[in-house]
């Protein structure tokens, strides 16, 4: 254990509170309870389950997560206020997160008070909280703004009353790590602290982390880092930096950050960016071709986080910055083996994807894969040209130049279309050598748009032996020929490779 840090640091998520004041963010209870229990399955200390003078549906949800019994604290938002006390205390929380003012831009500005009369206020919730029973965790708002002598006092003073805890909240997120390390030491030494960050300035961990390397003993986080305006700090950064980059060893479980993380985004309808620390999308997905070499060898070489830790998995996409060690690895995941003639071609093709702009998906790379596996090494058949003309005022007419057992054949034939036209003089071509014919012909466009890549299957049949044979280009003819070509080898080549048996 580091001895940088308290002994056991705590958290309180108040994902159901500050993170809900998001704006266009509303929870109803039901989904404040899922939430909430999966917050303590995971290991949360304390569930700021919301603020009960708010709303009738904020009392009930504190009401249904109070009544679950989960292993966490539940604890609600209060005013200095006995009314806000008593509702907290009236649907069955634990204890009360006490919000007072402490900033004279906050106290006179907002309240039009004094510090005196927000003193006594705060004295007073207090003493009315802890005759209802509820812990109290004296908190003060706008604090790094703050001047610091009235704040310890009026914390000081606040604990000889009975608070149980104290919180700095940095509210709108203008701490700076340097001055978390001098302002929280006093503090903490006066009682249990806790500190409470946003992200304006996207200092919300460093912030966080500072001040609990300077004795702060519990960290307020959010999931995602949702909350007021810029957001709170995130919770899961949080735990990873602790492990990680401290070795500090948290209670938490982090094999469900990510299911905790994907929850929170499609209950509260705020999508996780997608390259946000930890949690994003692209958090643990590699393109470029050599840092998915090196994750591949060895996966430290560019993850500081080991994707299992967390409940995720690594992913290898392929595009145009993809070696060749990414797609064997990738077409390896897929149960296809290549050689290395194949894997150059089928990484050609990704290359071209991509430099047209498109991400290669698992479907399109095993269309590539299909089509070139089925490409011969030896053929029979080899294209040497081919040429389609159609139009308004044209017959649709292909023309080809092949070379069957290394004999040159041109031919041309017309058709109904292009693809009709193209299919026509390919069979045509090889009559001489085997009477081919097409008994089915299906296309697919793997994704929508007219420049997806498209997949041609052709069913073929000679002497009534039936192959099925596939081509993927983004061309729609030239999938078709390829389709067509590979085909015709395959029912040649086993031809040949029987007559080449018989002697024997
Ligand atoms: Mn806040």
């Amino acid at each position: 254990m580091s001895v940088l840090f308290v002994d056991s640091i705590r958290f309180l998520d108040t994902t159901l509170r500050d993170g809900e004041q998001t704006p266009g963010v509303s929870l109803n209870p039901e989904q404040k309870l899922e939430i909430a229990v999966k917050l303590a399955d995971i290991g949360i200390d304390v569930i700021e389950a919301g603020s009960a003078a708010a709303s009738e549906g904020e009392r009930q949800a504190i009401r249904l997560i109070s009544d679950v019994g989960l292993s966490a604290e539940i604890c609600t938002y209060v005013r200095a206020l006995a009314e806000d006390i008593d509702l907290a205390a009236d649907y069955g929380a634990d204890s009360v997160h006490l919000v007072v003012p402490v900033s004279d831009l906050h106290i006179v500005k907002k309240l039009r008070k004094t510090r005196e009369q927000v003193a006594a206020m705060a004295f007073s919730a207090i003493g009315h909280a802890k005759d209802r029973g509820l812990i109290v965790e004296l908190s003060g708002e706008d604090a790094s703004r703050a001047d610091q002598s009235f704040l310890c006092d009026l914390f000081t003073e606040g604990i000889a009353r009975g608070a149980d805890r104290l919180c700095f909240c940095d509210t709108v997120g203008v701490l700076t790590p340097e001055k978390a390390a001098e302002l929280i030491p006093p503090l903490a030494t006066i009682a249990p602290l806790s500190i409470h960050c946003h992200d304006d300035l996207g200092l919300g961990l460093a912030n966080t982390l500072a001040a609990l390397k300077a004795g702060a003993s519990c960290a307020h986080t959010t999931i995602n880092g949702l909350g007021e305006r810029a957001g709170n700090t995130p919770f899961e950064e949080v735990v990873m930096s602790l492990e990680i980059l401290y070795g500090y060893q948290t209670h938490i479980k982090k094999e469900q950050i990510y299911s905790l993380a994907s929850l929170v985004s499609r209950l509260t309808g705020v999508p996780l960016p997608v390259n946000k620390a930890v949690v994003g999308e692209m958090a643990f997905t590699h393109e470029s071709g050599i840092h998915a070499h090196g994750v591949i060898r060895e996966p430290t070489t560019y993850e500081s986080i080991k994707p299992e830790m967390i409940g995720r998995k690594r992913r290898i996409v392929l595009g145009k910055h993809s070696g060749s060690a990414s797609v064997e690895a990738a077409l390896n995941e897929r149960n296809y083996t290549t050689d290395a003639t194949q894997l150059k071609e089928i990484v050609k093709r990704i290359k071209q994807l991509g430099d047209e702009g498109k991400r290669v998906t698992d479907t399109d790379l095993m269309a590539i894969a299909d089509a070139v596996l089925a490409i011969d090494s030896k053929p029979v058949i080899r294209m040497r040209q081919f040429t389609v003309v159609t139009g308004n005022n044209a017959i649709p007419t292909a023309s080809v130049t092949l070379e069957v057992n290394g004999q040159e054949i041109t031919g041309a034939s017309s058709g109904n279309g292009p693809v009709d036209a193209a299919m026509e003089v390919l069979r045509k071509s090889v009559a001489d050598v085997a009477d081919i014919r097409l008994e089915e012909y299906h296309v697919d466009a793997i994704h929508g748009g007219t420049d997806a890549l498209v997949e041609v299957t052709v069913r073929l049949s000679k002497d009534g032996k039936i192959i099925t044979s596939r081509g993927a280009r983004t061309d729609i003819i030239m999938a078709s020929v390829e389709a067509m070509i590979a085909g015709m080898n395959r029912l040649l080549r086993e031809e040949h490779e029987t007559r080449g048996k018989n002697p024997r």
